[in-house]
């Protein structure tokens, strides 16, 4: 079972990913819990070269690209072989993400963003779990444990509500896959309407 967590910077979706990976576990199942940007050696590397440093050092395309990379690497060395052995793989942020941050944020390139998806990874997590949560909210939190990395977050709020419609518009397009969850009560509720949201889908 492949579940990805999604959701604006602050919603949560980090503790979420992590508080199910430990239940998931408490309850006998082999968990891999990973993250992207990273998640795999090479694209842990990717990771720092996209966000750190100068932010204008790629241009959008050159960094849809570096994305697309450190995906690939971490499906082929990660997510994939953990799938084969049948363990639970949790992804805190996936494609989806890069749909919104890349392709969204500075000028519309989806298609650019699809079409490299389609080539090269070719899948999508079974289940997406998204933990809503409205923009202002989202932004205090993030702001509240800002570190180097989190450049993206000085486009502030008009970035989070950009993301947030831009979730909820790709939650409402594949329902199927998505799950939302609203992120705004407290960690044990939020958490409890995760497990729910996981439980049938569990092997
Ligand atoms: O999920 P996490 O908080 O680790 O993401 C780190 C930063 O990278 C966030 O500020 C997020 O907005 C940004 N990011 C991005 N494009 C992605 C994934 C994350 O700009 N595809």
């Amino acid at each position: 079972l492949f579940v990805s967590f999604e959701g604006i910077d602050g919603s949560g979706k980090s503790t979420q990913a992590r508080r199910l990976a430990d239940t998931l576990r408490a309850m006998g199942h082999t968990v891999d819990l990973t993250r992207e940007p990273g998640g795999s050696p090479g694209a842990e590397e990717i990771r720092a070269l996209v966000l750190q440093g100068d932010p204008d050092r790629w241009s959008p395309e050159t960094e849809i690209l570096l994305f697309t990379a450190a995906r690939r690497d971490h499906m082929e060395r990660r997510i994939l072989p953990a799938l084969a052995a049948g363990q639970v793989v949790i992804c805190d942020r996936f494609a989806d993400s890069t749909r919104l941050y890349q392709g969204a944020s500075r000028g519309d390139r989806r298609v650019l963003v699809d079409a490299l998806h389609d080539l090269m990874i070719g899948r999508e997590p079974d289940l997406t779990i998204l933990i809503d949560m409205d923009p202002a909210t989202g932004l205090a939190r993030a702001k509240g444990r800002q570190g180097d990395e989190e450049r993206f977050e000085d486009f502030g709020l008009d970035l989070q509500r950009t993301m947030r419609d831009g979730f909820l518009e790709l939650a409402a397009a594949a329902p199927e896959r998505f799950r939302v969850i609203d992120g705004r009560a407290d960690e044990d509720s939020v958490a409890a309407a995760v497990l729910d949201a996981v439980r049938p889908a569990l092997p």
